[in-house]
């Protein structure tokens, strides 16, 4: 089993990089965004509960998330776990210490993805994914196809995220700076953290990120 974080700001390529990782190496993803994300469309109490703040681009509280992936973490879990956008707190962190201790698994690497603040809100605020597949599409650098079908599953469902507008993003940044980037000197001490160029084409960025997995 290899426990990995994936660590950056809004628009680092912690989601497509983690998809990667999920095909390649059979790790499942944890995204909390995605299960917040989930609860929404479906309308659940928790939706209910977190979709102005998620809009806002606020972080929900720890207690919410830390339940949420402790759910998760009770089931079947094969070659190993990427977290992705979590944990964004000390406490979170703290919480997942202790809930790896408590299953007598440990992290092997956090990877923190390196990026510039101006490429962030460029790759931001031009992206979109599949509604279908996740795969993720961007304005500038890679356009949805013309025949308006994702190129990789086929369909005709493209995305945008709700928060994904400056105003947001903004927000998201500062949350980042001020609640989630202490994690940064936090996994340095623990002797966990690896930094990766996230300014690199995909492909580098996955090179750089399986060095790191091959060394464990
Ligand atoms: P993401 O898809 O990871 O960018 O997450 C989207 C939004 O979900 C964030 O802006 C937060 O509002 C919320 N969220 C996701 N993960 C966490 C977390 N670990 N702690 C607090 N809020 C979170």
């Amino acid at each position: 089993m290899t426990n990995i974080i994936l660590l950056g700001p809004p628009g680092a390529g912690k989601g497509t990089q983690a998809r990667r990782l999920v095909e390649e190496w059979d790790m499942v993803q944890l995204s909390t965004g995605d299960m917040l994300k989930e609860a929404i469309a479906q309308g659940t109490e928790l939706g209910k509960q977190v979709e102005g703040i998620m809009a806002r681009g606020e972080l929900v509280t720890d207690e919410i998330v830390i339940g949420l992936i402790e759910e998760k973490l009770n089931g079947d879990l094969p070659g190993g776990v990427i977290f992705d956008g979590f944990p964004r707190t000390l406490a979170q962190a703290d919480a997942l210490a202790d809930l790896l201790a408590k299953m007598g698994q440990r992290l092997d690497a956090v990877i923190e993805m390196q990026v510039d603040d101006d490429v962030l809100v460029e790759r931001v605020t031009g992206r979109s994914t599949c509604g279908n597949c996740g795969e993720v599409y961007h304005d500038v650098t890679k356009p949805q196809p013309a025949d308006g079908k994702c190129s990789v599953c086929g369909a005709s469902d493209f995305r945008r995220r709700p928060d994904d507008n400056e105003e947001s993003l903004r927000k998201r940044l500062m949350e980042y700076y001020k609640k989630t980037s202490p994690l940064i000197g936090y996994y340095y001490a623990k002797g966990d953290l690896t930094g990766v160029n996230g300014l690199a084409d995909i492909e580098t960025v996955a090179g750089d990120i399986k060095k790191v997995l091959d060394k464990r």
